[in-house]
């Protein structure tokens, strides 16, 4: 039997040291479900000694030059890239996460470091008017907690803009992700970049996240995680009126125009649905298509949930991997049952594991005839399962696009690009992708309208969420 991997220090001040919390945690391979390590967490006193040495280096790092600041982006966007291969391996063992998309995922997160440094060059740091200059100043220490999905990219995503804006950080990232975390982190430590920069606390959001975005020393929360725990840390945050980056879930909308090339909009609506395994914030999950294509649309369907490739996460055409955990594998589960108990019609997968595999694997599930009061249509499930939806006219499609407290990604399929952006218009969501499966462009915003959350990250925009402008009037 393989030994156990023991995480039993958090990074604080640019050493690792034993945590005062004693409490620990089990780590998995969720392909398998056996246990492959245990994390020790932090705790509140924990959190409280990581703010102290931020706050310490902030006195340091906040009058560092922009080319200074650059100097560090890219140390740290250097250090993850030679160290990818361990990366993917954690990734792949912990998370579930098949290679090829480990891989791209990985190299994005190096990247966040190199964009920021970039895009430090579009801010106007300082703008001198007749009577007065407007600076721009880091806000102080961050605070970010991130979650298990994607935890590279999480993390280096709130570390890089807050960084470049000349803040320090304090990161609790998923108590479920404490492998690739520990790897991460050495990197952190391995750039050669001052301490206390970068202090990573493992732990429990309960114990560790509400300590941090609720301390006083804490002056802007970034947060990525679901819109129920986002809404706990608007509260501890507001008593001492913190600045919040809340980035949280999704029920993604993906419109099929009558004249779009269904043959390739189909297998896209798969890969927009099912990318990292359903457990993506941004997945298109409602599939919103014209009435009288129901038919041929449920055939198509059907042939491309056939060729999914599940399992086998290191073979170069793997698709679909388990989910992260156990609780994750009952939730996705307990929402299969309710689409089938809510009258929804099984068209693909279901119920259990898919043949031949175990761990927290399930099967890619589509519902057709869901309407918009089904839950499998309103709340945001997290794994594979793909609601159907139909309508008449292309007003009824953006109703029921709309139809969500969430606003974070859209999606249509079109013949006629020029419409389409057009009706991207009227659709209440922080990005529309057309005829796509991805953003292509890096230099945009990425967030969410309604209770998809608060501000942006991304290129300029994520940075200057990290900035207090200042004027200086004479
Ligand atoms: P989660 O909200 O359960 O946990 C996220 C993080 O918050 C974890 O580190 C957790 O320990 C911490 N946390 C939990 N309770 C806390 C509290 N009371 N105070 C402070 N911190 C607390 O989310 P999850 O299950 O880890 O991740 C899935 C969710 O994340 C989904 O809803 C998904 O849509 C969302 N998400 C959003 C985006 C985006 O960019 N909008 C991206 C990825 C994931």
């Amino acid at each position: 039997m393989e030994a156990l991997t023991e995480i039993d220090q958090i990074f604080i001040n640019g050493k690792f040291v034993t945590p005062n919390g004693t409490d620990t945690q089990d780590l998995f391979d969720p392909s398998t479900a056996k246990v492959i390590g245990r994390v020790r967490l932090g705790d509140a006193t924990d959190a409280d000694n990581a703010v102290r040495a931020a706050k310490a280096a902030f006195t340091l790092y906040s009058g560092y030059t922009i080319e200074q600041r650059k100097s560090v982006l890219e140390k740290i966007y250097h250090a993850i890239s030679a160290n990818q291969d361990k990366l993917n391996e954690a990734a792949v063992a912990e998370y579930g996460s098949p290679m090829a998309a480990t891989k791209f995922r990985t190299s994005l997160a190096a990247q966040f470091f190199l964009d920021a440094s970039h895009a430090l060059d579009e801010i106007e740091f300082e703008k001198k008017l007749d009577k007065a200059i407007i600076i721009k100043e880091p806000v102080g220490v961050v605070a970010a907690v991130t979650p298990w999905n994607a935890d590279y990219i999480h993390m280096c995503g709130k570390i890089a803009p807050a960084l470049a804006a000349g803040c320090t950080v304090v990161i609790k990232p998923s108590e479920f992700n404490a492998i690739e975390t520990q790897l991460l982190t050495e990197c952190f430590r391995d750039a050669g970049i001052p301490d206390g920069l970068i202090n990573v606390v493992n732990g429990t959001g309960a114990v560790v996240g509400s300590a941090l975005s609720s301390h006083p020393d804490v002056a802007l929360v970034t947060f990525t995680g679901s819109t129920q725990t986002g809404k706990t840390i608007s509260r501890s945050a507001a008593d001492t009126v913190k600045r919040l980056v809340l980035e949280l879930g999704g029920k993604s909308p993906n419109i099929l125009l009558d004249d779009c090339d269904f043959e390739a909009a189909i297998p896209r609506a798969l890969l927009i649905a099912f990318s990292n395994s359903g457990q993506a914030c941004h997945a298109g999950t409602r599939l919103i298509v014209p009435e009288h294509r129901l038919p041929m649309v449920s055939g198509l369907l059907t042939d491309a949930v056939n060729k999914l490739k599940i399992g086998n996460l290191y073979a170069d055409d793997a698709q679909i991997g388990p989910m992260v955990n156990a609780q994750q594998y009952q939730r996705v589960q307990s929402y299969i049952q309710k689409g089938i108990d809510e009258g929804a019609t099984l068209l693909a997968g279901g119920p259990g594991h898919p043949d031949g595999l175990e761990g927290f694997y399930v099967r890619p599930t589509v519902f057709t005839n869901v309407s918009s009061d089904m839950s499998i249509a309103r709340e945001e499930i997290f794994g594979p399962v793909l609601s159907v939806l139909t309508y008449r006219t292309e007003e009824e499609a953006v109703s029921i696009a709309n139809d969500s407290i969430y606003g974070l990604s859209a999606y249509i399929s079109s013949g006629d690009a020029e419409h389409a952006k057009q009706l991207a218009k009227k659709i209440e969501s922080g990005r529309v992708i057309i005829n796509s499966v991805v953003n292509a462009e890096p230099k945009t915003p990425f967030g969410g309208f309604k209770q998809s959350g608060i501000g942006r990250t991304g290129w300029t925009y994520g940075i200057e969420m990290h900035l207090e402008p200042k004027v200086i009037a004479f």
